[in-house]
């Protein structure tokens, strides 16, 4: 059974992170604060536009800080790049010197693997957006994230994209790994839309990478994870009509959690597209108040972009079983698609409450069968079983449809990197605790609920959910394209140069 590090510094290992002077020396570079090492960085923001932080800098703790607040990593130095120019220093100052080096957009991965414990090249700050209205076309920065695609897009150039939910997600980590979203049933993955990337590769040559130029790399970026290749610089993405959609969403009493997810495994990976998306949740969460008890809750919700009478009849399954609440409501494309966590104001402005961050370990998996009732009972004992602690936000599951009649399962698996084509649908064990003394508990719950799913789920993974608890995250993101990808890695990084824990090795 794969099992998850339990120390910080077991963690550190698997992420491929040392630190401290001692570790910095098995790397044969000169630990941080050695005079040699800060000539060898003056050096380096001689030459950027961009800024240099390194340790000791009153910005440095923000500037290395990550989403997963589980993680503490350290890098010498972190270049908050403004131009191709200056990705291309970065590269060239890590390859000269043999320094580690990630690549970071948004900060989201799950195991904090933008942040390499020698250089980052951050590209938060390249967040143009140019519209190419004649081709219905958008090419975006690497720094832009879901909220500022979704003012960009959707609300100022009224075109859909395939965003995320999380405003602070990175379009670059979201769009290199897959990009499930809110249309991920009419529309497919966002990778599935991207048309060309601009990217510095780790020789320092600036390339395209489209279905015409490099086709061989261009398939690899579309699914093959970030960190792999090179720097993204720029993406280029197909959008989408803006046709108001039906919002719905139920609630369930706890007591019918089973029956509510026999019925929805029936009904929703079987709909036609019109049913862009549709997800399920079972979650434990902490009492609102006082020392009351912890509270369990059910519930599914979506997007449908048919009529109201046909919704009606798909969810007549699930309306027979007696939902606690029930509401199907038109809306707009926007008001359907805005970011967790926010609102548009009358003005048509967006407001969005401040991120709360909490320490997570969360697991995923694809499922291509329908879970027998056994499975169903197993996965809901082990969400009443979630420890939670103080300060703690959720755990949980919570589940997107995909299924045969998606868009997502129409594409080919060797058509894109992204080789998940044959899902009914896709699962994440939500898993946020509040203090380090809760950790080895949740940690503990998270292995015994992807324990628990073994006999049922296929075995693959989301790829942007990435687990440093998988043992076989080879099989598990990249499937029957991992040899291929191994191959692109060849041609483009033989010397490995861009490397961490779960990161695709050169192979013939
Ligand atoms: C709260 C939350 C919500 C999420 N919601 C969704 C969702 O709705 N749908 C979905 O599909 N996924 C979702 N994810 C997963 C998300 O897609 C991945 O975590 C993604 O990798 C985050 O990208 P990032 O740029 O923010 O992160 P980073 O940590 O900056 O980067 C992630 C990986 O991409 C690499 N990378 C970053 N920038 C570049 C670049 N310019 N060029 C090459 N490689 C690069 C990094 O080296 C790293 O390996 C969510 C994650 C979180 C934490």
């Amino acid at each position: 059974m794969d099992r998850k590090p339990r120390t910080r510094r077991e963690v550190l290992r698997a992420a491929g992170v040392l630190t401290g002077g001692a570790a910095l020396a098995q790397l044969g570079v000169p630990a941080i604060g050695t005079a040699r090492s800060a000539i060898t960085l003056a050096s380096l923001e001689r030459r950027l536009g961009g800024t240099l932080i390194e340790p000791g800098d009153a910005t440095y703790g923000s500037a290395a800080a990550l989403w997963n607040t589980r993680l503490s990593i350290n890098p010498r130095a972190i270049a908050f790049c403004q131009s191709v120019s200056d990705v291309r220093e970065v590269i060239r100052f890590a390859r000269e010197r043999g320094w580690p080096i990630s690549a970071r957009s948004g900060r989201h991965s799950f195991e904090g693997y933008s942040n390499a414990s020698g250089i980052v090249c951050d590209v938060s700050q390249m967040n143009g957006v140019r519209f190419d209205r004649a081709h219905g076309t958008v090419t975006v920065g690497p720094g832009n994230n879901v909220l500022s695609i979704f003012n960009n897009v959707i609300l100022g150039a009224g075109r859909g994209i395939l965003n995320g939910s999380c405003p602070t997600v990175g379009i670059a980590g979201l769009a290199l790994g897959g990009g499930l979203s809110r249309g991920l049933r009419q529309h497919g993955t966002l990778v599935d839309d991207m048309l060309e990337a601009s990217v510095v590769l780790p020789d320092g040559r600036y390339v395209r990478a489209s279905a015409k130029h490099r086709p061989e790399l261009f398939w690899a970026l579309r699914g093959g994870g970030g960190g792999n290749f090179g720097v993204v610089t720029s993406f280029t993405f197909r959008t989408h009509s803006t046709p108001d959609p039906f919002v719905f969403g139920m609630t369930f009493d706890w007591s019918k959690a089973a029956e509510m997810y026999a019925a929805w495994q029936t009904l929703a990976p079987a709909a036609p597209q019109t049913l862009a998306s549709c997800s399920l949740r079972m979650t434990r969460t902490p009492p609102t108040s006082g020392n009351g008890p912890y509270v369990l809750k059910a519930s599914i919700g979506g997007l449908w972009n048919g009529t109201q009478a046909e919704l009606e009849d798909l969810l007549a399954p699930l309306t027979a079983l007696g939902p606690a609440s029930s509401s199907i409501e038109k809306t707009t494309y926007a008001e359907a698609w805005h970011p967790d966590g926010c609102t548009i104001g009358p003005g048509g402005s967006l407001t969005c409450k401040p991120a709360v961050l909490y320490p997570n370990y969360q697991r995923s998996d694809f499922f291509t069968e329908p879970m027998p009732a056994a499975g169903i009972d197993e996965l809901i004992a082990q969400v009443e079983n979630w420890p939670g602690g103080p300060g703690s936000d959720e755990g949980g599951v919570q589940i997107e449809a995909l299924g045969p009649g998606s868009k997502s399962n129409a594409v080919a698996p060797g058509a894109t990197a992204f080789v998940h084509r044959s899902t009914l649908y896709h699962t994440v064990y939500l898993n946020f605790w509040g203090e380090p003394a809760s950790e080895a508990a949740n940690v503990a719950w998270a292995d015994d609920i992807y324990a628990a799913m073994r006999p049922y789920a296929s075995g693959q993974a989301y790829q942007n959910y990435i687990d440093a608890g998988l043992e076989s995250w080879r099989s598990a993101y990249y499937g029957s394209n991992w040899k291929r990808l191994q191959r692109v890695k060849r041609a483009y990084d033989p010397q490995n140069l861009l490397s961490f824990a779960q990161g695709i090795t050169p192979g013939r």
